[in-house]
Protein backbone atom coordinates (compact mmCIF):
# COMPACT_ATOMS: atom_id res chain seq x y z
CA UNK A 1 0.00 0.00 0.00
CA UNK A 2 0.94 3.66 -1.17
CA UNK A 3 1.82 4.99 2.58
CA UNK A 4 1.04 8.81 1.89
CA UNK A 5 -1.91 8.42 -0.50
CA UNK A 6 -3.91 4.91 -0.33
CA UNK A 7 -3.62 4.75 3.51
CA UNK A 8 -4.99 8.21 4.25
CA UNK A 9 -7.74 7.66 2.06
CA UNK A 10 -8.13 4.60 3.51
CA UNK A 11 -8.37 6.69 7.24
CA UNK A 12 -11.06 9.09 5.87
CA UNK A 13 -13.15 6.52 4.59
CA UNK A 14 -12.86 4.15 7.82
CA UNK A 15 -13.82 7.89 9.51
CA UNK A 16 -16.67 8.31 7.03
CA UNK A 17 -17.89 4.94 8.51
CA UNK A 18 -17.35 3.73 4.51
CA UNK A 19 -14.68 0.84 4.75
CA UNK A 20 -15.29 -2.51 3.07
CA UNK A 21 -13.87 -5.43 5.95
CA UNK A 22 -11.17 -5.85 3.56
CA UNK A 23 -9.80 -2.32 3.33
CA UNK A 24 -10.18 -1.94 7.15
CA UNK A 25 -8.31 -5.06 7.16
CA UNK A 26 -5.57 -3.50 5.10
CA UNK A 27 -5.52 -0.29 6.99
CA UNK A 28 -5.02 -1.74 10.21
CA UNK A 29 -2.38 -3.88 8.87
CA UNK A 30 -0.60 -0.63 7.79
CA UNK A 31 -0.84 1.36 10.58
CA UNK A 32 0.48 -1.44 12.50
CA UNK A 33 3.69 -1.31 10.76
CA UNK A 34 3.76 2.46 9.66
CA UNK A 35 4.28 4.77 12.73
CA UNK A 36 3.77 8.01 10.51
CA UNK A 37 0.11 7.09 9.44
CA UNK A 38 -0.83 6.11 13.08
CA UNK A 39 0.03 9.36 14.39
CA UNK A 40 -1.44 10.66 11.47
CA UNK A 41 -4.65 8.49 12.38
CA UNK A 42 -4.74 9.39 15.76
CA UNK A 43 -4.81 13.25 14.64
CA UNK A 44 -7.58 12.62 12.78
CA UNK A 45 -9.52 11.12 15.20
CA UNK A 46 -8.49 13.64 17.75
CA UNK A 47 -10.16 16.65 15.31
CA UNK A 48 -12.95 14.93 14.62
CA UNK A 49 -13.54 14.48 18.53
CA UNK A 50 -12.66 18.29 18.70
CA UNK A 51 -14.86 18.84 16.08
CA UNK A 52 -17.84 17.11 17.57
CA UNK A 53 -17.91 18.63 21.19
CA UNK A 54 -17.70 21.64 19.82
CA UNK A 55 -20.45 21.32 17.91
CA UNK A 56 -21.76 20.04 21.47
CA UNK A 57 -20.87 22.98 23.19
CA UNK A 58 -22.64 25.35 20.53
CA UNK A 59 -25.42 24.40 18.90
CA UNK A 60 -27.77 24.79 22.28
CA UNK A 61 -26.92 28.79 22.33
CA UNK A 62 -30.49 28.98 23.79
CA UNK A 63 -30.03 26.96 26.70
CA UNK A 64 -27.00 28.34 27.39
CA UNK A 65 -28.66 31.85 27.59
CA UNK A 66 -30.92 30.09 29.93
CA UNK A 67 -28.48 28.75 32.18
CA UNK A 68 -26.65 32.34 32.37
CA UNK A 69 -29.70 33.76 33.32
CA UNK A 70 -30.72 31.75 35.86
CA UNK A 71 -27.39 32.10 37.44
CA UNK A 72 -27.61 34.93 40.09
CA UNK A 73 -31.19 33.25 41.29
CA UNK A 74 -29.75 29.87 42.04
CA UNK A 75 -26.30 31.46 43.56
CA UNK A 76 -29.04 33.58 45.89
CA UNK A 77 -30.83 30.15 46.80
CA UNK A 78 -27.95 29.04 47.51
CA UNK A 79 -26.49 31.48 49.37
CA UNK A 80 -29.99 31.51 51.52
CA UNK A 81 -29.93 27.62 52.37
CA UNK A 82 -26.25 28.27 53.53
ZN1 LIG B 1 2.08 4.71 6.34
Amino acid sequence: MECNKESVELMHKYLDGDLYKKEEEQLRAHLETCEACQHHFHELKRTITLIKSAEHFTAPMDFTQKVMDRLPTEKKRVTYMR
